[in-house]
């Protein structure tokens, strides 16, 4: 079959494996991450050694896989109609991304790429392939943003005329030669709204986002302490933050959702922080079998909890926050000691 007819082929059978966006890049060093050595070299990428370990393997699929000739990139939408973080609708103590309500993404986007993938060796026969969903060295939104999946954000997220950013992303690297994509041209102009509205300003320029201090990754990635210059900038945010893709106007219009598996476990939009503050271990982990949230561990998500209550200043957590004061957990136990402080300052203040 030619280049293009199998290009073509295979789009159709993303769609019917699933996938909303499908569109394909050529194997080569994307002109986006000739930026990324720098990136690195300001200390942009924080805490996370995977990356920097990566750094060259990532920069361009064929190092680790020399083999590559094209990269099927595709996509799954996951919005809802719940409210957007920074909507007055919601409600509520604290808040979870949007993108980790429902069911690891990892999990069931890669069993689609893997369902793609047998389709497709039905159609070409044998060829090589290796199929990531944001856990191997390749730098998806680079070569998604090649393929036309979506026009990066000045926020660093990949922008689409219909989806806006609510998308997850895949990847299935190939030996095959197929007939590729254009990418799409810029969609901020002069919109500054994320950059503007970023509570921890994160973002060194525009498209340039020192992931240090960025909130998704002070309470996913950060295993320890959370710098205390930044702790008051998470405001309520318990595991990631939207509140540069909830402003964005690409956002605007709302999506039909990505299905069951991505729709909301009861008590996750917006949760109640006493609640999770009274989560023990086993608590945890039936609770978040199959959640992104397993990620944090409950460490992490019980210190980003204290966090948030110091942040809210509602006395009807003290209860929950002295409990937190008592946590086993030593990272816990810092972080609700440092709420605690804040709510003494507060309540001499108020008795002044
Ligand atoms: S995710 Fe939140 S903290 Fe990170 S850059 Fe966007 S608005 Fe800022
Ligand atoms: S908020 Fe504006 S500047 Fe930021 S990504 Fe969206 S369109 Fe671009």
């Amino acid at each position: 079959m030619q280049q293009d007819a199998l290009a073509a082929r295979f789009k159709t059978l993303a769609r019917e494996c699933g996938f909303d966006l499908v569109g394909i890049a050529p194997a080569a060093a994307p002109a986006s991450l000739q930026a990324f050595p720098g990136w690195i070299a300001r200390g942009y990428a924080a805490g996370m050694d995977y990356m920097v370990a990566q750094a060259e393997r990532r920069a361009d699929v064929r190092t680790a896989f020399p083999f590559a000739r094209s990269v099927v990139c595709l996509g799954v939408q996951y919005d809802s109609d719940a409210p957007y973080s920074t909507s007055p609708e919601a409600q509520g103590e604290g808040w979870i991304a949007r993108y980790a309500w429902g069911d690891d993404y990892h999990v069931v986007v890669k069993k689609r790429a893997e369902a793609l993938r047998r389709r497709m060796h039905e159609v070409a026969g044998e060829f090589e392939s290796r199929v990531y969903v944001d856990t191997g060295p390749v730098t998806e939104r680079a070569y998604a943003a090649v393929a036309g999946l979506g026009a990066w954000g000045k926020n660093t997220c990949l922008l689409h005329p219909e989806h806006g950013s609510w998308f997850f992303l895949g990847v299935i690297v190939t030996d095959l030669e197929l007939a590729t994509d254009a990418a799409l041209p810029d969609m901020c102009g002069s919109c500054t709204a994320c950059l503007e509205a970023c509570p921890t300003q994160a973002f060194v320029a525009p498209f340039v986002l020192d992931a240090g201090r960025c909130i998704s990754y002070l309470t996913i990635e950060t295993r320890w302490t959370v710098p205390e210059d930044l702790r008051t900038g998470l405001g309520r945010q318990l595991f990631g933050c939207d509140i540069c893709q909830d402003v964005c106007p690409w956002n605007r219009r709302r999506r039909r959702g990505g299905g069951e598996r991505f729709a909301a476990r009861p008590g996750l939009v917006a949760p109640d922080l006493a609640q999770l503050a009274a989560m023990d271990e086993e608590e945890f982990r039936r609770r978040f079998r199959q959640s992104p949230l397993r990620r944090a561990k409950r460490r992490g998500l019980l210190r980003n909890v204290a966090i948030a209550i110091g942040n809210a200043g509602d006395l009807r957590h003290r209860v929950a926050l002295e409990a937190l004061c008592a946590d086993e957990d030593p990272v816990i136990r810092e972080h609700a000691e440092w709420a605690r402080e804040r709510f003494e300052t507060r309540l001499s203040a108020a008795g002044s």
